[in-house]
């Protein structure tokens, strides 16, 4: 039996929600925007899902836009926000987030645009302040920091950051969170956290790929970054992928009705396997906030393995039936070393010894149990070649 230990990349799809996929899918649906029955019926799908997820996150269906997944939904946040705001509008945002902010920050601002990366501490943790003063100094027309790191676990407080942005003389800059590892985890609280646009994606808590959401309050200006028919709002045309759309309603809804007892069994399990694994391997180091750090997410370890390259670990440990990251998926297979470790400080080796595991909706303490196993005898090995 494998274990499978990487649920921030991705998570398996839910039973009730292959079901629900199947079941739309099995019937012909037709297009949404067809005026007939069949489109008519799609439609419904759409809508329903719409206010499914909208109901989840305590916010109005208006709000709500259907994307292919996060990537695309930060991409909108990002360009569309900066483009409705006029030329001149600036984004700051951190040194840690997903490269779906980081890379279009750069495009932003191989484009003329002003880009600020404000820096973060030793956990991981921007500053509230320094946001804000990177924000405001000259205003600044957006800003993004992610609810929750994807590698050490790390959540920010933007209830802060929004504070001190509401301080800011002259037009306030409009606040954006990717929410992408936060939803089904935290409370997700989008009115608390004080921002303007969130984006999330669903196969990280059970749904299927290629659907990712992007909440947009009310009055807050954004610009299509395609252009075609007049889906969601024409603010993200295209014809909507009803099936996927409709099991990934289901599963935020699951994801956030059962938020806090997922919260509460994976930080146990987590907690529980950290000890085990600092117990018998000496000097193995914990990134991030502190294991009992009200800063974290319950269900992400990253652990630093000394004097290790974190990619070949990643590769034992997969031969021995154990599925965990080095670092960040989406940049795995790259010999660079983690982003995010480097911008907590750690010398460039340390950055390239960072093993991620992500507790997920399946994991069981039998899950823990063997990982444990299997990691002890594999770093024994590895240390010795
Ligand atoms: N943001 C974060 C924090 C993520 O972890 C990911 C997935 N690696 C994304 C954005 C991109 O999401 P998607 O795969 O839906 O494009």
């Amino acid at each position: 039996m494998r274990v499978y230990l990487d649920h921030n990349s991705t998570s398996p799809m839910r039973a009730e929600v292959r079901s629900r996929w199947l079941e739309v899918a099995d019937q012909f649906l037709g297009n949404p925007s067809s005026l007939h029955a069949s489109g008519r019926r799609a439609r419904a799908a759409v809508d329903d899902a719409r206010a499914r997820v909208a109901a989840a996150l305590g916010v109005h269906e208006e709000e709500i836009f259907f994307t292919s997944g996060a990537t695309e939904a930060n991409n909108l946040a990002l360009f569309g926000v900066l483009a409705a705001a006029g030329a001149q509008a600036g984004l700051a945002t951190t040194a840690v987030e997903h490269s779906s902010v980081l890379e279009p920050a750069r495009a932003l601002e191989a484009a003329g645009r002003r880009v600020t990366i404000v820096p973060v501490d030793a956990q991981g943790l921007p500053a509230p302040d320094a946001v804000v003063h990177a924000a405001a100094e000259p205003a600044h027309g957006l800003v993004s920091v992610a609810a929750a790191n994807n590698e050490t676990g790390a959540t920010p407080d933007l209830a802060a950051i929004a504070q001190g942005l509401r301080k800011i003389r002259g037009p306030r800059p409009r606040f954006h969170t990717d929410a992408v590892q936060a939803l089904g985890r935290l409370p997700v609280r989008l009115q608390e956290w004080g921002v303007d646009l969130a984006s999330f994606s669903a196969h990280k808590l059970g749904g299927p790929p290629g659907v990712g959401i992007l909440w947009r309050a009310r009055g807050v200006g954004l610009a299509p970054r395609l252009h075609g028919g007049g889906q969601e709002l024409a603010l993200r045309p295209g014809t909507e992928n009803v099936p996927a759309i409709a099991a990934a309603a289901l599963a935020i809804e699951l994801a956030a009705r059962e938020q806090p007892a997922f919260a509460e069994r994976t930080a146990l399990l987590a907690c529980n396997l950290w000890t085990g694994l600092s117990n018998s391997l000496s000097g193995l180091r914990l990134i991030g906030p502190a294991i009992d750090s009200k800063q974290r997410l319950p269900n992400t370890l990253c652990v630093l393995v000394p004097e290790t390259d974190g990619k070949v670990l990643v590769t034992r440990l997969d031969l021995a039936g154990l599925e965990v990251s080095a670092g960040s998926a989406c940049a795995s297979g790259a010999l660079e070393p983690s982003h995010v470790l480097s911008a907590m400080g750690l010398a460039r080796d340390e950055a390239r010894s960072g093993l991620r595991l992500s507790l997920g909706w399946n994991t069981t303490a039998e899950d823990c149990k063997r990982a444990l196993a299997i990691f002890r005898t594999e770093f024994s090995s590895s240390r010795a070649t």
